[in-house]
């Protein structure tokens, strides 16, 4: 493990507001792991990686994601269901509330940052209740050299108090957790829940109203990686959809999983210095860089393990959503620093359960910029008694929950360095095939691998009219053969063998894209109301 972080140095909570803290400043991950151990927090795994629970909470809650309502983000946030408003004296009450829970406590303290590229590199301090979730602030965030530390002073600061139960009565909150992000104070306040998630995405959303805000830069959800060329490649979607899976290429230099910033230097820089991967069903055999980052140094979220402490990674009975998390560098190939030059690709993935989107097509612009602003993936349905029928999810800019901002503002952005870069952009269907969730199958990760390495190798040039096929609903152009990939593959109303079937899905879902689009209408151009689907169901 590097660990470059032991410090002599120590501080005080006390302008904090935290009194008679034990402090824990500045420990090595291994400190850390040894600690959780000894409290009984957790427990090691046969690969050397710490393996702890989250606790009630496995997931976000985005019910539960305020944003303090003041001069500086009144006029500037999209207020609604997804940036719900926190009024500021009702801050300041929660927060010496949970200043003084955390008094005459251990508390661990770490000083990291976020953003890749020096220019809009953002200090944070993270105090942590608990020694893991501090832990994973050294995966997750940038670590710090000595020399940094020394002149070290925080901008931002997370504190993460998951044993802090609010009232919602008193303290304004909808239930006992709560994360409110505050930009005059430049606090994230995360209560009541111990999914580290929160931590890291409470810094993403803050990132999200910052850089376009302050910065002239555009914060996107998407993972990033770099070939031999210096060819940069981006990779949006909503959760599960192979962001983090699909950036992991031995071929290719890593830049980021997750958050990344597009410069006006025409670059692209990672937010993070780690990785948080999905590891339901993980197998090396399908995923080898992933799980061979599963080693000391790594912790693991919510998975079972058996007497000799290996891991199932097919048990979800704690959750679908178990996790690890690690340090960028525990995956070989990887980009350093992170950040890379103006993509030459972007992937918009989706995992379609109603399987009718082709696995891989080309968008033009118009199509790019509709597709941006929908957001589209669909959920499956649970388990329950034969009902299989994919609910549509749509999240503007492939991750509503983090922005802070309307979308369009967003989206404007990207459409204009879209323009300005001549970048190729790609909707990937990494879900169903065959048929919609519950007949078909899932993509073989194996084709959709070969389908972006096509891409990225530039052998799905699609300039000749024989190359591809304008699908006759989403007027995308699919591509007729693909290296590495049965061509029966790449038409999904083949895959169906049910033409009535496969079109009667295939209007459902670009009926669901129309009415989504509704709430969009007013502020797209005709230009953006052009790139969505050709046909509907009347
Ligand atoms: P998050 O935003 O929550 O981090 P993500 O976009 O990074 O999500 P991944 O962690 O990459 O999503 O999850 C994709 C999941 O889908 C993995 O468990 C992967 O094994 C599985 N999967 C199955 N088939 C495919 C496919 N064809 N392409 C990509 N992922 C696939
Ligand atoms: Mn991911």
């Amino acid at each position: 493990m590097v660990s470059n972080t032991q410090t002599t140095k120590t501080i005080s909570l006390d302008n904090y507001g935290i009194k008679n803290a034990k402090v824990q400043y500045q420990l090595s991950p291994e400190q850390l792991h040894e600690i959780t151990i000894a409290k009984g927090q957790g427990e090691e795994a046969s690969s050397g990686a710490l393996a702890i629970n989250t606790g009630e909470f496995t997931g976000r809650s985005p019910k539960d994601r305020f944003i303090v309502k003041d001069d500086i983000t009144n006029d500037r946030v999209w207020w609604g269901n997804i940036n719900i408003p926190f009024d500021s004296d009702q801050f300041e009450k929660l927060y010496q509330k949970v200043t003084s829970y955390l008094s005459g406590k251990e508390v661990f303290v770490r000083d990291s940052y976020a953003c890749a590229d020096a220019n809009y590199k953002l200090n944070i301090r993270v105090i942590n209740e608990y020694p893991w979730s501090n832990m994973f602030a050294y995966n997750m965030f940038l670590r710090p050299s000595e020399e940094e530390l020394k002149t070290f002073t925080p901008e931002w600061t997370v504190i993460n108090a998951p044993g802090f139960m609010a009232d919602p009565e008193v303290d304004g909150t909808r239930q006992h957790n709560f994360a409110i992000l505050d930009f005059t104070r430049k606090i994230a306040l995360i209560g009541g829940t111990g999914y580290t998630g929160e931590i890291k995405k409470g810094i993403f959303s803050a990132l999200n109203f910052i850089l376009p805000v302050f910065k002239n830069t555009l914060p996107m959800h998407c993972s990033s990686n770099v070939g031999e060329e210096g060819d940069t490649a981006i990779f949006f979607g909503l959760s599960g959809t192979g962001k983090t899976t699909l950036s992991a290429d031995p071929n290719r230099r890593l830049i980021g999983d997750d958050e990344h910033g597009w410069t006006n230097e025409n670059t692209v820089f990672n937010f993070e210095g780690g990785c948080y991967a999905k590891v339901i069903n993980l197998s090396e055999e399908n995923e080898p860089d992933i799980f061979r980052a599963i080693k000391k140094g790594a912790i693991l979220e919510n998975v079972v393990l058996d007497s000799n402490n290996n891991v199932d990674f097919e048990d979800v009975s704690i959750t679908q959503n178990t996790r690890v998390s690690y340090p960028i560098y525990h995956i070989d190939n990887i980009q350093e620093p992170s950040i890379g030059k103006n993509p030459k690709n972007i992937f918009f993935l989706t995992a379609d359960a109603f399987g009718v989107l082709p696995p891989i097509s080309k968008l033009t612009p118009s199509q790019a910029a509709y597709h941006f602003i929908s957001g589209y993936t669909a959920k499956v349905a649970g388990t329950e008694a034969g009902v299989v029928e994919p609910t549509p999810n749509f999240s503007a800019c492939f991750g509503a929950p983090f922005m802070p901002l309307h979308p369009t503002k967003y989206a404007e952005m990207l459409s204009r360095k879209m323009k300005e870069s001549g970048v190729n952009v790609w909707l990937v269907n990494t879900g169903w095939t065959g048929g919609p969730y519950g007949i078909g199958t899932r993509m073989k990760l194996k084709y959709t691998r070969a389908m972006i390495n096509a891409v990225l190798n530039g052998d799905l040039g699609l300039y000749n009219y024989d190359d591809y096929h304008i699908h006759s609903v989403f007027g995308v152009a699919q591509p007729r053969t693909c290296p590495g990939v049965p061509t029966e593959v790449l038409s999904p109303r083949a895959t169906w063998n049910d033409d009535q079937a496969y079109y009667t899905m295939a209007f459902k879902l670009s009926n669901a894209f129309r009415e989504n689009f509704k709430k969009f209408e007013s502020y797209a151009s005709e230009e953006i109301r052009r790139g969505g689907p050709q046909r509907y169901a009347f």
